[in-house]
């Protein structure tokens, strides 16, 4: 007979893996094991190994394990070791019986590897109060699980939702104040979009990146679109490369339109004081690449040159229209306007350009009450933009460019109504109301 140990632990356990995961934990803790895969090697291993205690299944091969426990208290006392039931049946019945039986506790199956510790040394600690009970090792930080937010599969940040001028205020504060502007991104790779005031947020978080080149597009120079920019960090921080894309503007060129809002007049620090490296270019042909990201574009019904944008990334698509008057004038019912309405005509292209995009952020800055004293402002009704959803097939719209007038409370309305109009038409995609600093993936 082997010389009984303080702290010998006898598993009998005929699941491999779980005898497997016990021994580790067990032995990791400085514990002398035996193992017994039936009942019978468990009675016999329990009367010569000697063991302070024993870890008991009870659905185990050859003699389950109440009666091994019934046999062990047949034995004279002192040769008793403690005994831990644990089983996955845990049952009223099997508990009262293996407590009747002597066994000190019951440990439910599955158990995490801290519990199986606790049960074990709150015996020995009970039974030998004078032994410095064993620590349990440290979680191993492998065992933990982590997960990360990834960006392997394309993702979007908005940065600004409002459209017109930033807001604040308490009727604000759920989906923001900012202006204009999104980037998307990629793996470790990033495009933007729009310069309204939510870029200088954007801006500060580049920071704690390095230096490096950005792609700025901007679908067009209205104040919302570019007012943050001389706020926008990078701009000032050498070593980074901003490269700024807008459509052509019959008026001015792109760098003359950027440094006029950085005139003396309007502002303390010009073009000059920015020292990362800008270039300025007008959008040519119909499409760029830059690293894994196509991005393509197409003119919008909006006041001076508008564009909105496409971007397909990791097979994946998300348009990027904040400025668009569909359906101009129009102030019916959407189920009125089928695929063949001439209504659609003007909108032809830039319906087929987004069609089957998996992701569509797009303005519906009115209601149709608004727009009917709006006509003509380049932007759209909540009932048109619906049918632009229906004919382009999105999948998911998230909606942006939210009208400064209108509160969170009124927004939450606007998108119940949202949602019953698209039901109505057949074509419920996902919809949900952009938000200031809102990320989601393509
Ligand atoms: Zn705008
Ligand atoms: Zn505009």
């Amino acid at each position: 007979m082997t010389a009984p140990g303080p702290r010998r632990i006898l598993i009998a356990e005929d699941s491999r893996s779980m005898a497997d995961f016990m021994s580790r934990v067990l032995e990791a803790a400085g514990f002398d094991l035996v193992l017994a895969r039936d009942g019978q090697e468990c009675l016999d291993k329990a009367r010569t190994a000697g063991p302070d205690l024993v870890i008991l299944d009870l659905m185990m091969p050859k003699i389950h394990g109440l009666d091994v426990l019934k046999q062990l208290r047949a034995d004279p006392p002192e040769h008793m070791p403690g005994v831990l039931v644990c089983s996955a049946k845990d049952f009223k019945t099997e508990v009262e019986q293996a407590r009747e039986l002597g066994a000190f506790s019951f440990l439910s199956k599955p158990f995490s590897h801290q519990e199986l510790l606790a049960e074990v040394l709150g015996f020995f600690t009970a039974r030998h109060p004078g032994l410095p009970s064993p620590h349990p090792p440290p979680l191993a930080a492998a065992e933990v699980f982590r997960p990360q937010l990834s960006t392997d599969l394309g993702a979007f940040r908005l940065w600004g939702t409002r459209g017109s001028i930033p807001v604040s205020g308490p009727g604000f504060v759920r989906h923001g104040g900012n202006t204009s502007s999104m980037e998307v991104i990629y793996k470790q790779h990033r495009i933007l979009f729009d310069a309204g005031s939510g870029i200088r947020d954007l801006g500060l978080s580049l920071l704690s990146g390095r230096p490096c080149h950005l792609h700025l597009f901007i679908t067009h120079t209205h104040w919302d679109h570019i007012q943050g920019f001389p706020f926008f960090a990078p701009a000032f921080t050498p070593g980074f490369e901003i490269t700024l894309y807008a459509p052509p503007n019959t008026d001015k060129d792109l760098e003359s339109i950027f440094r006029g809002q950085l005139d003396r007049a309007y502002f303390p620090v010009q073009m000059e004081d920015m020292q990362a490296q800008l270039e300025f270019r007008h959008l040519q042909g119909t499409a760029l690449e830059i690293g894994d990201f196509r991005v393509s574009w197409e003119y919008t019904l909006h006041p001076s040159p508008t564009v909105g944008y496409k971007v397909e990334v990791g097979g994946r698509s998300l348009a990027y229209v904040p400025d668009n008057e569909f359906l101009k004038g129009y102030l019916g019912s959407p189920t009125q306007v089928g695929r063949d309405s001439q209504l659609l005509t003007i909108h032809d292209r830039l319906i087929e350009f987004l069609s089957g995009v998996d992701l569509l952020i797009h303005e519906a800055q009115y209601t149709n009450e608004e727009y009917l004293k709006k006509i003509g402002w380049g932007h759209t009704s909540v009932s048109n933009a619906c049918a632009l959803i229906r004919h382009t097939g999105a999948r998911r719209w998230v909606i942006t460019h939210h009208d400064p007038v209108h509160d969170d409370e009124f927004l939450q309305r606007k998108l119940n109504l949202t949602q019953q109009l698209l039901a109505d038409l057949g074509c419920p995609p996902e919809v949900e109301h952009g938000h200031d600093g809102m990320v989601g993936y393509l």
